[in-house]
């Protein structure tokens, strides 16, 4: 059944697609599940993105701020939340009287946490990150064994638990990188140094959506799944088909469809001219809706069932089609992407035209778009 027209524009999540896919991708790691709903879920809304992730079954909820964390506690979720990206100057306290794993690379984060234990008044949940080769957050090698010994001073003098020691990929798209197998290496050797010093993790952790899909080998006890519980392709070129479904459709009404001569320009900077008389028709959302201006002159729309180029620059609140002749009624269906099912464009598809991948696409589009669930 066709869905209701937008009134405007909007974006339309199918919460059973997130449930299909975590449900299928955990099956397949076979591990517990993470699903990373940091970033306002990819874009799909972070509490409805955690409330499908926990439903089909993810024991873990993964976020890079603290106030992501406390967004999915205050929505309701009583779950396992781990957190990886915080700076000096937030208080860690209310992470950790909020029962929210923390993320630690630095002997000065340990002691930041410990004065938050102090305040909150009950033990942390603390993972230690290890910087196996991504050079971005983490320690580094040498200074893992104090790392390693400061942590475990700290369990055994009860100010917290740690209960994670995990590492990020930086290649993991690309299956035959050589960053792969070096990294995994040095993530063992971390991990062996952790266990001499005492450290006994409930979860070590290093796969992301595409080596929890590819890789079997960096799975351990636990994958940090993102871009595939949201049905979008990892690793394009290299994944199997495993039957995954995009969640999100982006959607709008159709403001206006004109004639225009042969030889007329369209939009700003004239960077294409009509080279016969045809009809253009006006989508009202622009790069302030999260359109990316990259995809000007290239990406493709569906208009009223039809496939139809974008044509000139994409402004901030509008950008034009090709309609080849024909004159759909302003307030026609317009699907910018979706699964593909019915010949619309994918969110990859997108990410292709505009030189960028799928991730940036779902995450970046909103502005001023209504959001609903179906
Ligand atoms: N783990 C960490 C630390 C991340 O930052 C991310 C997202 O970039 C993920 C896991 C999930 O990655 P993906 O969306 O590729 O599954």
């Amino acid at each position: 059944t066709p869905l209701p027209a937008p009134a405007r524009a909007e974006i339309v999540v199918d919460l059973g697609a997130i449930r299909h896919n975590v449900r299928r991708l955990r099956e397949l790691a076979g591990v517990a599940m993470m699903t990373v709903v940091k970033a306002d879920g990819y874009g799909h809304g972070l509490a409805e993105a955690a409330g499908a992730a926990r439903e089909a079954g993810a024991e873990w909820l993964g976020v890079a701020t603290i106030d992501e964390a406390l967004a999915l506690r205050a929505a309701g979720d009583t779950g396992r939340i781990l957190c990886w990206l915080t700076v000096p100057s937030e208080d860690l306290a209310p992470v950790v009287a909020a029962d929210i794993d923390v993320t630690a690379y630095t002997l000065a984060e340990l002691d930041a946490i410990r004065a938050a234990v102090a305040d909150a008044g009950r033990p942390a949940r603390l993972q230690l990150k290890i910087d196996t080769g991504l050079s971005r957050g983490g320690a580094p090698m040498d200074a893992w064994p104090d790392l390693v010994a400061a942590a475990r001073r700290g369990e055994q003098d009860g100010a917290w638990t740690v209960t994670g020691i995990w590492s990020h990929l930086a290649a993991s798209d690309e299956p035959d990188h050589p960053a792969n197998d070096a990294q995994e290496a040095v993530f063992h050797e971390a991990l062996a140094i952790a266990a001499t010093a005492g450290l006994r993790p409930e979860v070590r952790h290093l796969a992301n959506s595409a080596a929890a899909i590819l890789r079997p080998s960096s799975r351990f006890d636990l994958v940090r799944v993102g871009i595939a519980s949201y049905g979008l392709d990892p690793a394009p070129g290299h994944t199997p088909d495993l039957g995954l479904r995009p969640a999100m459709t982006a959607r709008a009404t159709l403001a206006l469809s004109k004639p225009l001569a042969a030889g007329a320009s369209v939009s700003y900077g004239h960077i294409w001219t009509a080279d016969r008389a045809t009809t253009v028709g006006l989508v009202p959302v622009g790069y302030a809706d999260g359109v990316p201006r990259h995809a000007s002159n290239v990406a493709e729309v569906q208009v009223a069932g039809r496939r139809r180029p974008i044509r000139g620059r994409i402004c901030m609140d509008q950008f034009v089609v090709d309609l080849d002749g024909e004159l759909p009624a302003p307030g026609a269906d317009v699907v910018l992407f979706g699964d593909g099912g019915h010949g619309e464009p994918t969110a990859q598809d997108w990410a292709e035209a505009a030189d960028t991948i799928s991730y940036e696409i779902v995450s970046r589009i909103g502005g001023r778009m209504t959001r609903r669930y179906v």
